[in-house]
């Protein structure tokens, strides 16, 4: 059996729906950030032009020809992406006049054109019903993808000349399954919690799991510069500081943050007390911690400071580091 639009996960409706080609002239998409209207759409693009569309050995789209390449790539002159000002957030008149402008001009590649509009349901009236004049006759070749995370601010008049279609969303189950297969099974309680928490989107639950992953990087950064910072020679830390920090300055503030979280933890555990930053069994060897003294932790915890602000003011990332490196 071929294969229909493979890069769509589930939502076979969709896929059955669409097997056949694309009957309406525009579809409104709809569904949560991450759930995969982009992606549906480009694939609903491809599947028309695809140059190796009737051939029963390929998939459809191929993903592999030219023109499924451009469409998919993002660079393909024929499918235009209208998305709302940065500045408002809204898309204005303006933005729905200039698909008008270019609507009865022929495709450049192929025989087809494509307008997706990105955070439709931010079109403001006007634009909706300036929009409606290029809905209601079409060139025979455009066609239109609206995607919103909700079409009840999508006037009724459009959506009469714009079938709905939903993207599917996922069991939790679904969505551990996903995330297991993609990054491996290693944290199995942290998916469990975000395959929760994600609203049933695949792709929000990958850009949670991410950013998670990213959080732990740089604590794991921090872990590291801290020991050999407080620890081992300066000639290590010089080394450590400019081959193993994170290239975002942003990123580098993070760590020495994190760093100063870990020098107070040092003192903590020293006195007893209880411990923020590391969990039960984190900390460093105690004979380690036992050499360090306390005034030399709460200068070192002073450099951090000072590092992080100049980080953050600017200062070269390299030698803000080499001169706390120094300092320590
Ligand atoms: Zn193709």
């Amino acid at each position: 059996m071929r294969e229909i639009f493979p890069a769509i996960i589930g939502n076979e409706n969709i896929k059955k729906l669409f097997s056949e080609g694309i009957p309406a002239h525009a579809y409104i998409i709809e569904g949560p950030a991450g759930s995969g209207k982009h992606t549906i759409a480009r694939q609903l693009c491809a599947s028309m032009v695809c140059e190796n569309r009737t051939s029963e050995n390929h998939p459809l789209p191929c993903g592999t020809c030219p023109s499924c390449r451009k469409i998919l790539g993002n660079i393909s002159v024929d499918c235009l992406t209208i998305s709302g000002s940065t500045k408002s957030g809204s898309i204005g008149v303006e933005s729905v006049r200039s698909i008008r402008q270019s609507l009865y001009i022929a495709p450049n590649d192929g025989d087809r054109k494509f307008y997706i509009i990105e955070d439709a349901h931010k079109m403001t009236e006007q634009a909706q019903n300036a929009l409606l004049l290029s809905l209601e006759e079409p060139p025979s070749f455009v066609s239109f993808f609206l995607l919103c995370e909700s079409s009840q601010q999508i006037l009724e008049t459009i959506k009469s000349r714009a079938p709905v279609i939903k993207t599917e969303l996922f069991s939790p189950g679904f969505i551990a399954d996903h995330l297991e297969r993609k990054f491996g099974s290693g944290d199995r309680e942290k998916i469990a919690q975000i395959s929760k928490i994600c609203g049933g989107s695949l792709g929000r639950a990958e850009s949670l799991y991410d950013s998670d992953r990213e959080e732990s990087r740089l604590r794991r950064c921090a872990v590291s510069f801290c020991e050999t910072l407080l620890f081992g020679k300066k000639s290590e830390a010089a080394v450590f500081a400019s081959s193993q920090m994170p290239q975002q300055r942003n990123d580098v503030a993070e760590v020495l943050r994190l760093s100063r979280f870990i020098v107070r933890d040092i003192i903590a555990y020293k006195k007893n007390e209880e411990l923020i930053f590391f969990n039960e069994g984190e900390m460093y060897p105690r004979e380690s911690v036992k050499r360090i003294t306390v005034r030399k932790l709460l200068a070192a915890e002073d450099s951090l400071t000072k590092a992080e602000d100049d980080i953050t003011a600017n200062c070269a990332v390299n030698t803000v580091l080499i001169s706390l490196v120094m300092h320590i």
